[in-house]
């Protein structure tokens, strides 16, 4: 249930501890849990680390099979994919580029208006995902590769928000040649596996809380989502709760989740 008060929830549980099992072995460990309330936006950047500790399991398993992941900086090829975002996502994007100093975001914003009208130009705002097969999907994705169209924040092919950016964009790792990203469709890319995807179980959160399906929001139509969206934006939820329901999305056996004594000491995101 949405709780609108902000003072609320002091002597909320601090931690919960975790218990996910993967496909990579178990995860156990606590969580931060802010105090009170967080808004969705909040929630997905406090899931971020849980995000890198799958990540980890999964490269480290790609390594054990003699695979290392090829990514670089300065190679921005998957920046110019439609990079999906959940809700919750889309709300955490709207938040940095409204934190950017004003030259930055004046750039930034100029970015986002360009990739809109060169996607309305070519037609895109005619397809639609709903009901669409996989193939279908597939081939959206690759039209809207071959635009070449660059994500915002990318400057110089690098990412100028690194230590915000979403979950698809940490989860999107490769073990084949670098250089094969920027030809998807002529050359094989080896993706590495990995043991959850946080953008879907934050999609699947944001629906359970706010209702209505799944949705994934393209990056480069975040901004227009998130302000479309701004009121849904601002609820705010029990933190604890919107933690342990994230804990269950993303994983795929049994999750064993138990909120921990409202003394417990703060800890890091996963300890
Ligand atoms: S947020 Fe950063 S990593 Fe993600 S697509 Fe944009 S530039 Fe690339």
């Amino acid at each position: 249930m949405p709780d609108t008060s902000d003072s609320k929830g002091q002597d909320r549980p601090r931690s919960l501890q975790i218990d996910l099992q993967t496909r990579f072995g178990r995860v156990k460990g606590n969580l931060s849990v802010p105090p009170g309330s967080v808004r969705l936006a909040e929630l997905a950047w406090n899931s971020m680390a849980i995000d890198e500790r799958l990540i980890a399991m999964a490269t480290a398993s790609e390594a054990r099979q003699g695979r290392q992941v090829s990514c670089k900086q300065g190679c921005g090829a998957c920046c110019r994919q439609a990079v999906p975002l959940s809700p919750a996502e889309a709300w955490m994007i709207a938040d940095v580029v409204a934190s950017l100093p004003e030259a930055r975001k004046a750039e930034t914003l100029a970015r986002f208006t360009a990739a809109k009208e060169r996607l309305g130009s070519e037609g895109f705002g005619e397809r639609s995902l709903h009901g669409a097969s996989e193939a279908e999907i597939t081939r959206l994705g690759l039209d809207y590769f071959k635009l070449g169209i660059a994500c915002p924040f990318l400057v110089d092919e690098s990412c100028s928000i690194h230590p915000n950016r979403p979950s698809a964009c940490r989860e999107f790792l490769v073990t084949s040649p670098a250089e094969n990203c920027s030809d998807p469709a002529g050359k094989p890319i080896q993706g590495v596996p990995t043991a959850g995807s946080l953008t879907d179980a934050l999609s699947k959160l944001s629906a359970m809380v706010m209702g209505g399906e799944p949705q994934a929001i393209p990056m480069t139509l975040a901004l227009e989502w998130a302000a479309a969206n701004l009121e849904a934006g601002s609820v705010r939820y029990d933190a604890a709760m919107l933690l342990a329901g994230l804990v269950q999305f993303l994983g795929p056996g049994p999750a064993a989740t138990q909120a921990q004594s409202e003394t417990s000491p703060a800890t890091p995101p996963v300890s």
